[in-house]
C-alpha cells in the first residue's frame, strides 16, 4: 500500500485513467486530470497546448490559479519555461530569479514561487505541457516529475482518443499533430456563442479552412493594486494568422466602450495583432455572400464609373511593364483565380514581354450550394514545384480567398509567390496579406465590370463602375 504523497499520486492517476476511459467529453477529462495533478501536489496546475503555429501556448485547462495569472497574455513556447522546445522537464525553484519565466512579475503577484513544466508528448511530438505552480519553494523530486509525466501522458491519450473519435488523423510519430494538438481549441466550437453573428463568422472561417478559437484568452487592461479591474476578451483568435478578431455587431451603445478597450489593448500589448469588425463591416461581409440585411439594398444597373476603359488599359500596361522588368529570365507561372480575373489576365499577359506560363484555378464561394468548406472547382494543371508564381487576382476584399489560394499553392512547393491584383478594397481587409502589385485602390463599395459581375451580369463592361443604388420605392396611395 503506498504511503505519504505516493498515496495521493496513486489516487490521482487512478481517477485520471478512469476519466480517460469514461467516454466523457475531452474538456471534462482534461479538467479531471489537471485538478487531480493540482490536488495531489497541493499546488496549482495547468495544461498548456501549442496552437496551430506551434509557437504559442494556450491554457487549455487549469486548477487553483488566479484568473489574473491565467489571462496574462500570450505565452511563447521558446520563452515560457522552454520544456516544450527542449522536450525535457523544467523545474524552477524561484520564479522571480529565473529567466525562463516569461511573466515573472505576474507569477509573483499570483503567489507562485516554484514551477514545474513537463512536456506533453503525443507519439514522438511535443504538443504542450503539464505545469505545476506552488506557493512555497519546492525542489521537485524525480518522483514528482514522474507523477506529472504520467498525468501528462494520460492527457495525451485523451487528446489522441478524441482525435480518433472525430475521425481525424491520429497523431503518430512523425505524423501531423496539428489535429490532435488543437483538439481543445476545437472544443470551443461546441461552446455557445454570445451572438448569432459570431457563429456565422465561425462558419465563414471554417469555410475558408482557417483555424480559430473562440474567446481563448483575456487581457488585463487595468489594475487596482494586484486586482485586475478591467479585461478585454477578443471574440476570436486565428492561430495560423496570429490574429485576434473582435466583432462589434451587438449593441451599438457598446461600441464606444469597445473602442476604448481596444486602444488600451494596443497600448499595453503592442505585439498583439487585432482586427475589429463593426456591424456595418459584418453586414457587408454577409452581403458579399448574397444575404444579410444589406444584400437586399443593392440595386441593379451601372452606377458611377470609377475607371474608364482607357484608364484601365494604361494601368495594365504599366503593371505588365514592371512585371516584365522584375521577372525577366525567371519564366513565371501566371495563375489567375476565376472567374472575375479573365479580362485582367488576358490584357496583362498580352502586354508582358517575357516568357511565361498561364494557368487558372477556381474555388467555390461561401453562400453557394455547399457552404461548409471551400472547394477547388478547378485546380491548376501546371506543376509549380520550385517555380516562381505570380498570383493574379481581380480584387482583394477581406483577403479570405487570397489566403486560401496562397496556402493551396504553397503546399504544391512553389519556390516564390508574388501577388498581383487589379483592385484592392483595402478598407475591408480582415486577413492582411501583402499585395506586391496593385492596379487601383477602390472604395468600400461593390464594383462591377471588366470581368467582375453582380449575379453573373456586367462582366462584359469595358470599364469598372459601382453598382447603382436602388431607387427609393415610390409609394402609391390606393383608392379608398
Ligand atoms: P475576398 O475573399 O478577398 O473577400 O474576396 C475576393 C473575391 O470576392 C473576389 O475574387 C471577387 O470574386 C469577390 N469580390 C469582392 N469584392 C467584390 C466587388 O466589389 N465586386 C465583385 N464583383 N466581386 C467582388
Amino acid at each position: 500500500m503506498p504511503v505519504g504523497k505516493e498515496r495521493y499520486y496513486y489516487k490521482a492517476v487512478r481517477r485520471a485513467s478512469a476519466a480517460v476511459n469514461s467516454g466523457l467529453e475531452l474538456k471534462a477529462v482534461l479538467a479531471t486530470i489537471v485538478r487531480g495533478t493540482a490536488r495531489a501536489m497541493n499546488a496549482g496546475a495547468s495544461l498548456v497546448l501549442l496552437d496551430a503555429t506551434k509557437k504559442k501556448l494556450i491554457h487549455s485547462a487549469s486548477w487553483g490559479l488566479p484568473q489574473s495569472y491565467l489571462r496574462k497574455g500570450i505565452m511563447d513556447a521558446d520563452r515560457s519555461l522552454t520544456e516544450v522546445p527542449t522536450g525535457q522537464p523544467v523545474a524552477i525553484l524561484d520564479v522571480a530569479q529565473d529567466s525562463r519565466v516569461q511573466y515573472p512579475d505576474l507569477a509573483r503577484k499570483a503567489g507562485i514561487v516554484s514551477m514545474l513544466g513537463v512536456p506533453l508528448t503525443i507519439g514522438a511530438t511535443v504538443a504542450g505541457s503539464m505545469r505545476v505552480y506552488t506557493r512555497q519553494t519546492v525542489e521537485f523530486s524525480n518522483q514528482d516529475i514522474n507523477f506529472v509525466t504520467a498525468m501528462a501522458n494520460l492527457a495525451a491519450v485523451a487528446i489522441n482518443n478524441d482525435a480518433l473519435r472525430q475521425q481525424k488523423t491520429p497523431a503518430e510519430p512523425g505524423g501531423d499533430l496539428s489535429e490532435a494538438g488543437t483538439a481543445p481549441l476545437r472544443q470551443a466550437r461546441s461552446a455557445s456563442f454570445a451572438h448569432p453573428s459570431e457563429e456565422e463568422f465561425a462558419q465563414i472561417l471554417d469555410f475558408y479552412n482557417i483555424e480559430w478559437a473562440y474567446e481563448p484568452q483575456s487581457f488585463p487592461l487595468a489594475w487596482e493594486g494586484e486586482r485586475v479591474t478591467e479585461m478585454f476578451t477578443p471574440d476570436f483568435y486565428l492561430p495560423g494568422l496570429e490574429l485576434y478578431v473582435e466583432l462589434t455587431t451587438m449593441k451599438q451603445s457598446l461600441v464606444t466602450e469597445k473602442n476604448h478597450k481596444l486602444r488600451c489593448l494596443r497600448e499595453l500589448y503592442p505585439e498583439i495583432n487585432i482586427t475589429l469588425l463593426y456591424k456595418k463591416d459584418f453586414d457587408r461581409l454577409l452581403a458579399k455572400f448574397g444575404y444579410g440585411p444589406l444584400a437586399q439594398e443593392r440595386g441593379q444597373g451601372v452606377g458611377e464609373i470609377l475607371h474608364s476603359s482607357a484608364e484601365i488599359q494604361r494601368r495594365v500596361r504599366e503593371m505588365a511593364k514592371k512585371l516584365s522588368k522584375d521577372y525577366a529570365n525567371r519564366r513565371p507561372v501566371m495563375i489567375g483565380v476565376l472567374r472575375g480575373v479573365f479580362c485582367f489576365m488576358a490584357d496583362l499577359i498580352r502586354q508582358m514581354t517575357i516568357p511565361l506560363d498561364v494557368d487558372f484555378m477556381a474555388i467555390s464561394y461561401y453562400g453557394g450550394e455547399d457552404s461548409t468548406i471551400v472547394k477547388i472547382t478547378k485546380d491548376i494543371d501546371i506543376n509549380v514545384d520550385g517555380r516562381l508564381v505570380i498570383l493574379v487576382e481581380d480584387i482583394v476584399d477581406t483577403g479570405f480567398t487570397l489566403n486560401f489560394v496562397i496556402n493551396h499553392l504553397k503546399a504544391k512547393g512553389v519556390a516564390e509567390l508574388v501577388v498581383c491584383t487589379l483592385l484592392d478594397k483595402r478598407t475591408r481587409r480582415i486577413i492582411d496579406i501583402p499585395l506586391d502589385y496593385v492596379g487601383f485602390k477602390v472604395p468600400d463599395e461593390f464594383v462591377i465590370g471588366y470581368g467582375l459581375d453582380y449575379r453573373e451580369e456586367y462582366r462584359n463592361l469595358p470599364f469598372i463602375s459601382l453598382l447603382s443604388k436602388p431607387s427609393p420605392l415610390k409609394i402609391r396611395r390606393g383608392k379608398r
